[in-house]
């Protein structure tokens, strides 16, 4: 039924996760339960359990222990917590949802989070963990980085929505400031990997397909928020520039920086692996820098984050 599944959450239809959230319109109520389960388990995923076909493997440089494999298990693990505890923190979204359209987007936005911690966590058994130390591995590769950068983030969101019941604010903690900050990450990774782990690039790949969606969605409930009760505007601005200062005390760059500088060594390492695979276009991913790849993600951020804004109606927080 190829034709049920909407082009932006079809495989080879679906625009790249900084375009696709910088132009597309999507609202709760196009995706409803009914969408998603046309859309995504049919659609995005085809099916594939594990995010990627069943034959896809990291190559051998990045499966032997090494700087690319350093490099990519911190990243998985990292991520696993980080959407381990948006999954729970979506819990609460659901429990204040207004209307029927939100409690149902939210609800598969919740299963899409818990998703992506399985997929993540799980790829790190074919880069060398073992199944029964898959718990210690996650918090040995990323436990530290855990409490410098997702719980201080995590206690900013529960604060709103845990403590003080407030949906929109919930709305824009998670559009905003955790998923508008982290999704170019996502992408770099997606391209940084395509070639030494498909699997990895993949199930990347299908999460972005979902990040579309949850930022889309999530804009497009803060901008009928806003046009419906302008009164809220100044409280929804006050709300993002206590974000942004969170953010600026967060070690996060030098966590991205810490993960490209080992990336970099495994260029130096199999670099001929990579041909002339592009990281963007006209820039061979062989040629690139650690800096220049943590200097494109931030720009891509900071393009995405400036268009989102613009469209909810607050150009003034950018
Ligand atoms: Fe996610
Ligand atoms: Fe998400």
């Amino acid at each position: 039924m190829p034709d049920s599944i909407p082009a932006e959450a079809d495989w080879e239809r679906a625009p790249s996760l900084v375009d696709g959230a910088m132009t597309l319109e999507l609202s709760p109520a196009t995706c409803n339960l009914q969408y998603w389960l046309a859309a995504v388990p049919q659609g995005t995923l085809r099916g594939q359990i594990l995010g990627h076909p069943q034959d896809a493997r990291p190559l051998d440089a990045v499966r032997a222990p090494g700087p690319l494999n350093q490099a990519l298990t911190q990243e998985l693990a990292f991520r696993s917590i980080a959407e381990e505890k948006a999954t729970r923190a979506i819990a609460h979204m659901v429990a204040l949802a207004p209307d029927t359209d939100t409690l149902e987007f939210y609800s598969t936005q919740l299963l899409d989070e818990a998703r992506h911690a399985m997929v993540f966590r799980s790829h790190l058994l074919q880069l060398g963990v073992k199944q029964g130390d898959l718990a210690e591995a996650v918090e040995r590769l990323a436990g530290q980085d855990r409490d410098r950068v997702l719980v201080p983030l995590e206690d900013f969101g529960l604060h709103v929505l845990r403590d003080n019941h407030d949906f929109i604010g919930g709305v824009l903690v998670l559009t905003i400031l955790v998923e508008g900050v982290l999704a170019p990450a996502a992408e770099l990774s997606e391209r940084k990997w395509r070639i030494f782990d498909p699997a990895a690039a993949d199930i990347e790949r299908g999460a972005g397909i979902d990040e579309i969606r949850h930022l889309s969605v999530g804009s497009s409930i803060v901008r009928s928020h806003l046009l419906a009760h302008p009164e809220d505007k100044p409280r929804a601005l006050e709300l993002i520039q206590q974000g942004y200062a969170l953010w600026e005390k967060l070690p996060s760059t030098e966590l991205v920086r810490r993960r490209e500088d080992l990336f970099q060594q495994g260029i130096e390492e199999h670099g001929h692996l990579l041909g002339d695979y592009e990281a963007w276009p006209g820039r061979r991913l062989v040629d690139t820098t650690a800096e220049e790849r943590v200097a494109t993600g931030h720009a891509w951020a900071e393009r995405m984050q400036r268009a989102r804004l613009r469209y909810m109606g607050l150009e003034e927080a950018t």
